[in-house]
Order: C-alpha cells, then sequence, then structure tokens
C-alpha cells in the first residue's frame, strides 16, 4: 500500500531541507504532486494532508477527475504537451498552464481563453537539456517569443517550465538548471522584473532542481508510486 500522506511529509521535508542547504526560504517553493494516470482515492489522500492544487497531463483526464472530484475546491495545474485541438478544454479547465511550448498553442489557447473572458497563467517550456525527444523552446528561442506571447490578453506568462536531462549525472542536470535561471535573468532584464515562477525538478532530481532556483516541484512516483507503463 501506499501511504499518500506519509510521502508527501517525507518529500516536504526534502524540500525544506534542500532550500535551507542553499539558504533559500521554503515558502518559495510549491510541491505540487503529479496525480496523473492515479485515480480519486490517490487525489483525496493527498487533499486530505492540505494539497489541493494537481498537476496532471492530460486535458481529458482532468475534466474526468474535476467531475468525480468537483466540490473539494481543487485546482489543476497541466503540465504536459497539448494539442491544438485540446486548447479549448484547456482555456475551460485549467488553473495553471505550465507547457506552453509553441506560439500556434498560445493563439489558439488564447482565442479560447478572450471567449470565456479568462486570463490564465501560464509557463513558457524550455527544452535546457537540448535533447531532441523532449518539448519546449530552445534557451535561446524564448526572449523573441516572451515579446510575442505578453500581447495575448488571455495569457498571463508567469515564468519558466522545465523537464531536465534525465541522466545520473549531477553535473548535467544541474547545467540544464542553470540554464534555465540564465532565460529567466535575461527576461527580467528586459521586462524589467518579473518571470518569477521556476517549474523544475520531478522525482528524481527535485532536490538539485531546489538548489538551481525552481519555484516549483513536480512530484509523481515519489508521492504515488509507479505509474503504469
Ligand atoms: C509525469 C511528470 C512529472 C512527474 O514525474 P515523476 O518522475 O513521477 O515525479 C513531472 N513533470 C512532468 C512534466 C511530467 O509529465
Amino acid at each position: 500500500m501506499i501511504d499518500v500522506a506519509a510521502n508527501l511529509a517525507a518529500a516536504r521535508s526534502r524540500v525544506d531541507a534542500a532550500c535551507r542547504r542553499v539558504g533559500r526560504d521554503p515558502r518559495e517553493v510549491e510541491l505540487l504532486p503529479v496525480s496523473k494516470t492515479h485515480g480519486a482515492e490517490a487525489i483525496r489522500a493527498a487533499h486530505a494532508a492540505g494539497y489541493r492544487r494537481f498537476g496532471e497531463s492530460k486535458p481529458q483526464e482532468v475534466v474526468a477527475k474535476a467531475a468525480e472530484l468537483a466540490g473539494l475546491g481543487l485546482e489543476w495545474v497541466v503540465i504536459g504537451h497539448v494539442q491544438t485541438n485540446k486548447a479549448r478544454v484547456v482555456a475551460e479547465i485549467a488553473d495553471e498552464f505550465q507547457a506552453l511550448d509553441s506560439l500556434k498553442l498560445a493563439e489558439a489557447l488564447d482565442r479560447r481563453l478572450v471567449s470565456l473572458g479568462r486570463r490564465l497563467p501560464v509557463l513558457v517550456q524550455v527544452n535546457s537539456s537540448g535533447e531532441a525527444t523532449k518539448g519546449g523552446f530552445a534557451p535561446g528561442e524564448v526572449p523573441s517569443a516572451v515579446r510575442v506571447l505578453r500581447a495575448f490578453e488571455g495569457l498571463e506568462v508567469r515564468g519558466l517550465m522545465t523537464l531536465a536531462a534525465n541522466t545520473p549525472d549531477h553535473g548535467a542536470v544541474r547545467a540544464c538548471f542553470a540554464t534555465m535561471t540564465a532565460v529567466q535573468a535575461r527576461l527580467r532584464d528586459e521586462h524589467g522584473g518579473g518571470f518569477d515562477a521556476l517549474s523544475m525538478g520531478m522525482s528524481g532530481d527535485y532536490e538539485l532542481a531546489i538548489e538551481g532556483g525552481s519555484t516549483c516541484v513536480r512530484l509523481g512516483t515519489s508521492i504515488f508510486g509507479a505509474r503504469d507503463a
């Protein structure tokens, strides 16, 4: 049996300890439980432990879970790649979208958001490792993309998100996080601040991510156990 509450408590103390190691205030770092593929019971357990924002990859899965768990006041953070034809669902149901990875998707989302009269907090996904299998804007493309994104009324660009290289080489993982803070610094220079959110770190690398400046760690496996393939 997976003890979700115990896993959350253990992960939270590791988050806090990582913050202290680098002199950061633990309140700067959100632990976002990633509930994709896990059922309503797992989410109820995390909610009972004090969590109400959940990371999900697929818009259709959010629709189903939001219906099943209506009344708990949960917020849904979409963290996975979204096809343009799913923009409407995301515009309707997401409380935050962390995987904005193309201007085409931004345009589709914005159109839906404006017609709903909504403004959606978004993070721009950056391919910090350069791996062809990973989504996101190349680091060098981000400043020009952000200039375009800031003109969209329905989108509120709060910061950046990444998946670091999946490797045991800590140096390579840290380099991904350093790329992110460098991109953030460029954006802050150009726009006079902002872009505070840095969503980076998963079950395998979240302590390194916090040491590298993360403000949101997305934890699936370490909270809810392994996902079925
Ligand atoms: C699934 C997923 C996670 C969680 O990964 P774990 O390794 O299970 O913690 C984090 N971020 C994104 C974008 C994901 O798709």
